[in-house]
């Protein structure tokens, strides 16, 4: 049995200013053939079940390209083009194979390509031909389309939100896989489209309860893999929205059946799938009501995860205009602040225009007064066990507030994204992180509370604040009951 695996994805926000080119893809994630190491990546999941697969079972595994973009906006055409062309020639020079797993991401949109994965997908499946088993990997935050269903034979979706259990799923998918390649096994995939763009945390009910009924129900009466995608609701694309996603075994109609029972049961619950979004002054008054700290308080508008610039600077100018503190914030993305902080060194005061600069999302910027608390080169943090790059970074105090100022656009996941630059957390009582929900892994543990933002910015989460011009309708929250008709 000869397995052939590769990686490409980004989350492609086509509201955000950033674009996405070749530097992207090199500064994020990027392996060649065969250089992949052998611990995980959130997106080479399949790359790390494949080699797992192959050692039990005394297969041969062929490895291209893994490459993963920071989400930003529309990929630079070319840069798509020929990621995609590399990976499709590797493939070409290792046929004979009888199965592909790909690492995806299921929202990768490139100018001209509104679905790249359901692009690569279809040319796969026109080099491999008919019978050989292809199999692919989703963030539940993508678009599934006919044309990525109509070209695997099987996709399945990490479950957890935070993204935890992106090596579990891509084992199940080998599994699943292995077993239709050797007969045992004809998955066959039905969707049920929800008609709704929303947001679904993992960490609380009801989601918590459905993603354990979803595990409950696979393996037995024939279903396969159930998948819930989230949908992604920054892009304008026809697919965009929530689907549940069945591979059940040979049997369609059992797909299509427990698809569209479980896709209505998430349409029910579909606004309460996240805590309340509180303003700004709201949610400072709110930490600054509660006995003790940490409060963590998520910007998840300005989510470099989700494609927005981390630079925005609402909440910070909020702090500091409400003499807040002591409170840290961050990451807080400006490349030309810390190269200053670097040149000034450790213990510098200096004057400091920092965030605000990447576009109408990222407020104005601000002018501080700043001490260099902390300096670093190649700064990580953590997430779900993985390293995650900041870039250089300096930590700065202006007033009551600790801020990280990095160069690598990157989300805030993990609290050594603070300790590493010298920032202790336990004495603060507001730590503000740029992250939707993945922060919510390494925050959970020691913040007193958490509470959610709905500051202004790239990731507003709002859908009817911006300007779909693609999208299918029906679909809520801009029509009432879409599943009525
Ligand atoms: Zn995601």
């Amino acid at each position: 049995m000869r397995i052939f695996t590769a990686t490409l994805g980004t989350e492609t926000n086509t509201f955000s200013p950033i674009p996405t080119g070749l530097d992207l893809f090199k500064s994020t994630l990027w392996y060649e053939a065969g250089e992949h190491p052998d611990r995980p990546t959130l997106f080479t999941g399949p790359l790390i079940a494949a080699r797992e697969k192959a050692r039990e079972r005394n297969w041969t595994v062929i490895e291209g390209l893994c490459t993963f973009a920071t989400p930003a906006g529309p990929t630079v055409r070319k840069v798509y083009e020929s990621l995609r062309d590399r990976i499709l020639d590797q493939l070409r020079a290792a046929l004979p194979v009888d199965m592909v797993v790909l690492g995806m991401h299921g929202a990768m949109v490139a100018d001209g390509y509104d679905d790249c994965e359901g692009d690569l997908l279809e040319r796969v499946r026109a080099i491999v031909g008919p019978g050989v088993v292809i199999g692919g990997e989703l963030d539940p935050h993508c678009h599934i389309t006919d044309r990525m269903l109509s070209n695997a034979d099987a996709l399945v979706c990490f479950k957890e939100y935070p993204h935890t259990d992106s090596l579990d799923r891509a084992r199940e998918l080998l599994d699943l896989c292995a077993d239709a390649a050797l007969g045992k096994t004809k998955p066959v995939m039905a969707v049920f489209d929800c008609r709704m763009m929303a947001t679904f945390h993992t960490s609380r009910q009801p989601m918590r309860g459905f993603v354990d009924r979803m595990k409950a129900l696979e393996g037995k009466d024939g279903i396969l893999s159930v998948s819930a995608g989230h949908g992604f609701q920054w892009a304008d694309v026809a697919d965009v929205g929530t689907k549940m996603l069945v591979v059940a075994d040979g049997d369609h109609a059992r797909a299509a059946i427990m698809a569209e029972r479980l896709g209505r049961e998430l349409y029910a619950i579909r606004d309460q799938g996240t805590e309340a979004y509180l303003g700004i002054d709201e949610a400072l008054d709110r930490a600054l009501g509660i006995d003790g700290g940490p409060v963590v308080v998520a910007d998840g508008a300005d989510n470099a995860g989700g494609g927005a610039p981390s630079d925005s600077t609402f909440l910070l100018a909020a702090l500091l205009e409400r003499g807040i503190g002591p409170a840290a914030l961050g990451p807080l993305w400006d490349p030309v602040a810390v190269s200053f902080c670097h040149e000034a060194g450790e213990g510098a005061r200096l004057k400091l225009r920092i965030g605000g600069k990447i576009g109408p999302t990222s407020g104005h910027p601000l002018d501080v007064e700043a001490e260099v608390i902390g300096l670093g080169r190649d700064v990580k943090q953590t997430f779900a066990g993985n390293a995650v790059g900041i870039g250089d970074a300096a930590a700065i105090r202006v007033g009551g507030v600790d801020i990280v100022l990095n160069t690598l656009r990157t989300q805030g996941f993990g609290p050594d994204l603070f300790t590493n630059l010298g920032i202790a957390l336990a004495g603060k009582k507001v730590v503000v992180v740029k992250s939707s929900q993945h922060f919510h892994a390494g925050f959970a543990p020691l913040a007193k509370e958490i509470l959610y933002v709905a500051a202004p910015g790239t990731l507003g989460n709002d859908p009817r604040e911006f300007l779909y011009t693609k999208m299918q309708r029906p679909k809520w929250p801009f029509d009432d009951d879409p599943l009525a008709s």
